[in-house]
């Protein structure tokens, strides 16, 4: 029991490329102009804890999160920057958040009131971010409800509007329906005038420069993706994943692959088995769609993705061992699959393919 165990997946962190994106970040923004890198979710799977640290050691002012989980594990790390929660709190998270000093994404006069309540007792102030709802459908005011909330929020003693901000639905789709929500969020400017304003998320940053304002709040660029192309190309995926070859086997033609036999062997071919599957996050969707890397060469996976195991054709290989590495996501020779890539075969988004990855694969960093 006391060896360290041998991952048969593991995810590799490349620290250098998460630098190099953060440069591009900061280049596209102008000098006043703070960071709030998103790492809710585990930082998009790729490893709350050491992810935030080096964004914080590479000058990164603010952490954007989820919950009252995420401010308690960051904390516990030693991270004394301000942390933005995304999400509205519940009434019982509202001294915890005041205690460890967590900003808040307001959406409600009632959000702000529990945590006056809280400041008030822990004699502290509470900073909270007033969201407007300009379109996205989710967080925030209503436009038409605004300024009166506002109003009576600055009533209460012990908050503190430390900005105005919204969310974009569709920065990367539509530019125009963006510009729309960008507008609607200008008509309401001179009722917080004075207060910092942040609307960008990655896609919005790159659409147009004027969106970058006082704060960007951007997860998925700092990753090293992107949804448009351009951008794709001007960054570097931080994250690889990997597995390994833990069966082969020789099948005659017309043998059927996993679950259902969705896949007949159209030949005579070697198929190894690996040690990936949807319990580990590789999306049952993939099956008979995608591709995992051996030995530099693309393997198209054959049958379901079933929970622990998918099956690949490594036929046009000249060499496949046991243990063999596989690479899932990332680069081995001249070949490299993305999350995109993934993403598009799966009908989904880079954003799920990379959350998906179980918590405990291990994350290594390099
Ligand atoms: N802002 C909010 C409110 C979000 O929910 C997210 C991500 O989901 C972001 C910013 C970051 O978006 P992106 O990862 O596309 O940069």
């Amino acid at each position: 029991f006391s060896a360290a165990p041998l991952p048969r997946s593991w995810v590799e962190i490349d620290g250098q490329a998460l630098r190099f994106n953060i440069r591009v970040a900061r280049n596209r923004i102008p000098k006043k102009t703070k960071i709030i890198a998103v790492v809710k979710s585990n930082a998009y799977g790729h490893g709350l804890v050491p992810i935030s640290r080096e964004l914080v050691q590479s000058g990164i002012e603010v952490l954007g999160i989820n919950n009252v989980d995420e401010v308690i594990e960051l904390r516990n790390a030693g991270i004394q920057n301000p942390l933005l929660i995304l999400c509205p709190i519940l009434p019982p998270e509202a001294p915890l958040v005041i205690a460890n000093n967590a900003w808040v994404v307001v959406s409600s006069f009632n959000e702000a009131k529990w945590l006056n309540k809280a400041a008030e007792h822990l004699g502290k102030k509470a900073i909270i971010h007033l969201k407007i709802d300009t379109g996205m459908g989710r967080l925030g005011f209503i436009p038409s409800n605004f300024v009166k909330e506002m109003e009576k929020i600055k009533k209460l003693s012990s908050v503190c509007i430390g900005a105005v901000c919204t969310h974009f639905s569709q920065a990367d789709a539509d530019i125009e329906a963006t510009e729309k929500q960008w507008l609607e969020l200008l008509k309401l400017k001179e009722y917080f005038k004075g207060l910092p304003i942040h609307v960008a998320n990655s896609a919005a940053l790159w659409r147009k420069s004027v969106y970058a304002c006082d704060y960007v709040r951007i997860g998925l660029a700092l990753y090293g993706l992107a949804p448009m192309s351009f951008l794709r190309r001007l960054l570097k995926p931080i994250m690889s994943w990997k597995c390994k070859v833990v069966l082969i086997k020789e099948l005659p033609k017309n043998h059927p692959i996993s679950y259902g036999a969705t896949y007949r062997l159209k030949k005579p071919s070697k198929i190894a088995v690996l040690s990936i599957g949807y319990g580990d996050g590789y999306l049952r969707s993939l099956s008979n769609k995608a591709f995992v890397l051996i030995k530099g060469k693309r393997c198209p996976v054959r049958g379901a993705v079933t929970m622990n195991q998918i099956m690949v054709d490594i036929s046009e290989l000249s060499s496949c061992k046991i243990g063999e590495e596989a690479v899932l996501i990332g680069t081995q020779g001249k070949e490299s699959i993305n999350a995109d890539e993934l993403a598009k075969l799966a009908g989904t988004i880079s954003y799920e393919i990379l959350t998906n990855i179980h918590s405990n694969i291990p994350r290594q960093y390099r």
